[in-house]
This record gives structure tokens, C-alpha cells and sequence, in this order.
């Protein structure tokens, strides 16, 4: 199998945080290379310590397996580390179609390091009129806010 094919199985992996989206959408895989025979899969978690890095290796293991797929290895990359500007386009429209408010860039991210509170869009009803409820949603990936205008909650993915 050529690294395209490769591709196409990774896109098959749910993210296991947000399972809506797969870890091509979510950024994570770095590069697939083949060398003499043994393809290399480089990974960046999203941050370090994520328990879903587990998951997600078991989970390509499995789909490798039940394709005869042996000769590969699974490299993690910490640097230069992941951050949300990787998740793809199709990633973030994902994510707001499963009720998920998609990360602001990073570029909003410096904003909060200086004290101003990001503006967070409810993805619901796309207000801008919402508060943080806690620092931690459904998973510690995600924050939990409130839409003061149709009181909906909802997760905002917050990892940097
Ligand atoms: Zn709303």
C-alpha cells in the first residue's frame, strides 16, 4: 500500500475526544513516509499526555491489522507542538455541526495570554453573548460554556 492509501486508512480514525471528526482532520498526523518497505506514521498529540493517544494507536493498529498491514511504526513528534490552527477546515466545520465550538485561532489564543477574554461563537444559535460555566467540558480537552441567548450549553475545544 503507497502512503496515499495509508492517508485514506487514517481518515478512517475517529478522534477520541470528538469522534465526529477523524486525526486527518484533527491535524495530529504529521507526515506518513515509506522507507525500504516500512512506512513511518508521525503523530503530534494533541498535548502531551493526551490519553487519547492510546486510543488513537490501538485504534490504527486494529484497522492496520485487519488490512495486513505489519511493516509499520507509529512515531510520536512532540515538537513543534500541535496546536488548533492544524485542525482542517473540514475539522472545524465538523466540529460546529456536532455542537462544538471550533478553536479560534492562534493568533486569538495570544488575546487571552493579555488579558482580553476570547469571544467564543455559541454553535447553536451563533451568539456572541456567552460565558465560560467551567474550564472543564465533557472532556479536558474542552471547556464548558453558556449561550446566554438560547441558554444552550455547549463544549468549546480549547487545547492551544
Ligand atoms: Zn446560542
Amino acid at each position: 500500500m503507497n502512503t496515499t492509501g495509508i492517508y485514506d486508512l487514517l481518515a478512517q480514525v475517529p478522534d477520541p475526544e470528538v469522534p465526529a471528526i477523524n486525526i486527518i482532520e484533527l491535524g495530529i498526523v504529521r507526515d506518513v513516509t515509506e522507507t525500504n518497505g516500512q512506512i513511518i506514521i508521525t503523530i503530534t498529540p494533541t498535548y502531551t499526555g493526551c490519553p487519547a493517544m492510546k486510543v488513537i494507536e490501538q485504534d490504527i493498529a486494529q484497522l492496520f491489522t485487519a488490512q495486513n498491514i505489519t511493516n509499520y511504526t507509529i512515531k510520536t513528534v512532540l515538537n513543534p507542538a500541535w496546536t488548533t490552527d492544524w485542525i482542517t477546515k473540514e475539522g472545524r466545520d465538523k466540529l460546529l455541526a456536532y455542537g462544538i465550538a471550533p478553536p479560534i485561532t492562534t493568533t486569538a489564543n495570544k488575546k487571552i495570554l493579555l488579558g482580553d477574554t476570547p469571544i467564543i461563537a455559541c454553535p447553536q444559535c451563533k451568539s456572541t453573548n456567552t460565558t465560560m460555566v467551567s474550564q472543564f467540558g465533557s472532556t479536558a480537552c474542552k471547556a464548558l460554556w453558556k449561550c446566554a441567548d438560547c441558554l444552550e450549553p455547549f463544549d468549546y475545544f480549547k487545547c492551544l
